[in-house]
């Protein structure tokens, strides 16, 4: 099964990632959001992305050309969707908006397309319920930022047909990607760990145990994590992390997953982390 024409659905902070590393591996490349100015941002984002590529030297300027050409970005689902061997979803980590995705998505695909969604902790096999072919739904979770980061969870429910999972490995080594294969658990391998050191790094801001900055000099110099979890929540969007948080809290009965109260207070003020300019740092600059 070959893959050379891929819908992204959702152009925010991972849509715009995802289809970036899509299309400079070659595929025709369209993606969706429901705002022009959003999807214009995304495609804004991946040519800067792309020109910091060629400033350091790890992409030339003929494949950054090459790679804007082959994306095109679009707010007419259908549109985006028809003809495409893959779909993957990145829209907000909400069940529901993601089984509705695909119900509005499968109509206009081919009985063939892999139906992929980037959630970091939801139930695929729930969302495959969503559509008529369960077979063709699978988790593809991508790390942020897409172009930089290497991993990539391949998560499968006990209905994934052997021959998606297949083509989503050879896919996403042609990314350069690394894959690991996941059985659909709620948190899967990677939000489980980290959701669960990020929520207990907000407790100890909040108890006033020590800073921001500290907590995450403590996890950097003393545990060797390459960023430390305030920074990282920052970095996701303390918004993302905190419906990821409310999912796990009640799918794994652990409070441990449970949004503290400053979390909730700061996604009330907007304060989201890196896209809105504040978070537990400030990224205005
Ligand atoms: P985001 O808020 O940056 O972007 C979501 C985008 O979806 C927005 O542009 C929004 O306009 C769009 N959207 C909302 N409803 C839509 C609809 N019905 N149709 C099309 N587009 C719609 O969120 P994000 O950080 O990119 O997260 C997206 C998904 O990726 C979530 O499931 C999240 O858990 C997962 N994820 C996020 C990260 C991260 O670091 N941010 C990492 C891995 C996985």
């Amino acid at each position: 099964m070959s893959i050379d024409v891929i819908a992204v659905v959702g152009a925010g902070t991972m849509g715009h990632g995802i289809a970036h590393v899509a299309a400079l591996a070659g595929a025709q490349v369209r993606l969706y959001d429901l705002d022009e100015a959003v999807v214009s941002r995304g495609l804004q984002a991946i040519a800067a992305n792309l020109a910091k590529g060629v400033a350091r030297g790890k992409v030339d300027e003929a494949t950054l050309d090459a790679t804007v050409a082959r994306i095109s970005g679009g707010t007419d689902l259908a549109q985006a969707v028809a003809g495409a061997d893959l779909v993957v979803e990145a829209v907000p980590e909400k069940l529901e908006l993601k089984r509705s995705l695909f119900a509005a998505v499968e109509p206009h695909v081919g009985a063939r397309a892999i139906l992929a969604t980037n959630t970091s902790s939801l139930s695929i096999a729930r969302i495959s319920e969503a559509v008529t072919r369960p077979g063709q739904v699978i988790g593809l979770h991508f790390f942020n930022p897409v172009h930089i980061m290497q991993l990539l969870e391949i998560v499968v429910h006990d209905g994934t047909a052997p021959v998606v999972l297949q083509a989503c490995r050879e896919w996403g080594a042609a990314i350069g990607k690394q894959c690991i294969t996941v059985k659909d658990f709620p948190g899967f391998a990677t939000s489980r760990l980290g959701v669960c050191l990020g929520m207990e790094a907000i407790r100890m801001v909040e108890q006033g145990v020590a800073s921001a900055e500290d907590i995450d000099t403590a996890m950097v110099l003393g545990y060797r994590h390459p960023i430390g979890p305030l920074r990282l929540t920052d970095l996701v969007g303390v918004d993302v992390r905190m419906h990821i948080g409310e999912y796990l809290a009640k799918e794994l009965g652990n409070a441990a997953f449970e949004p503290p109260d400053l979390m909730r207070r700061m996604v009330a003020d907007g304060l989201l982390g890196k896209k809105t300019g504040r978070g537990f740092y400030s990224w205005e600059s």
